[in-house]
């Protein structure tokens, strides 16, 4: 994978947003406002519909470009999919693998999370693997169990190799598209727990280099607090990320918080 934890990772998932002329237009912004925070590194995720146009709006600069979902298969008679090897072509790097929303909605469940990356690393794609409780497990305290199980079974089979390839994004689900963040130090926790299983599980030198972003309704006024935590490295942003302002404040508001984390 292309970029490294010395800097902040934003990444902006578009969801069901923006035609193709609505996408070139946001992206454009995104590019020309991009020199004001060189040393961040950006993912934009939009639609499928927008992937290679915005590719090649992309094509000389340095930021990356992202899908929303893959499916395991190559190809054959499966209405509906895209394959790993489509999402290349298209110019993709990284993919988004068991957001919520497609938990909640289209029914993936760790099994098919796993399968899912398992079938885009092997072609080059990174995989941003979510997860995340809800708020009811947060209110019994059942938050690390399903962390912990999550990450298990998302992860089941993969080798410390295939974890350079691997972007854990902590989105908690009652923070998703709801206006409420976790505070920095409940992120914080659970970050710190992602990364010790990654200890145990992987050893110190993968561990220490994960990438793990926070999701939950990020927007430039709590980015600086929660990406000053020390296991925060990035932050996966869906409504801020739709306002190239807003998604380049954000990036600042990272960059600053490294300043301070050095
Ligand atoms: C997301 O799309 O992963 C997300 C965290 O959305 P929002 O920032 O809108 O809460």
């Amino acid at each position: 994978m292309n970029i490294s934890i010395n800097n902040p990772i934003i990444a902006g998932n578009w969801k069901l947003h923006k035609t193709i002329p609505e996408a070139l237009d946001l992206v454009k912004d995104i590019k020309k406002a991009a020199s004001e925070v060189e040393k961040a590194e950006l993912i934009v995720i939009p639609p499928f519909t927008a992937l290679a146009p915005v590719r090649d709006v992309l094509e000389d600069s340095k930021i990356h470009v992202g899908a929303q979902n893959v499916y395991w298969e190559e190809k054959g008679a499966y209405t509906g999919e895209v394959s790993p090897s489509m999402l290349m072509d298209a110019g993709c790097r990284f993919v988004v693998i068991g957001h919520s929303e497609r938990r909640q909605y289209f029914g993936e469940t760790n099994e098919t999370v796993n399968r899912k990356i398992k079938s885009a690393l092997p072609h080059g794609l990174a995989a941003i693997m979510c997860i995340g409780e809800t708020q009811e497990e947060r209110e019994s305290e059942k938050t690390t169990e399903k962390i912990n199980r999550q990450l298990e079974e998302g992860l089941e089979g993969l080798t410390a190799g295939d974890l350079e390839n691997v972007i854990i994004a902590y989105e908690p689900i009652w923070a998703i598209g709801t206006g409420l963040t976790a505070t920095p130090e409940q992120a914080e926790e659970v970050h710190a727990f992602i990364r010790e299983f990654l200890v145990q599980n992987y050893g110190n030198d993968i561990a220490s280099c994960a990438i793990i972003l926070y999701g939950g309704s990020v927007k430039p006024a709590n980015t600086y607090d929660l990406l000053a935590q020390k296991n925060i490295n990035g932050a996966l942003v869906g409504g801020a990320s739709l306002d190239a302002e807003s998604f380049i404040q954000i990036a600042k508001q990272g960059l600053k918080a490294y300043e301070e984390k050095k």
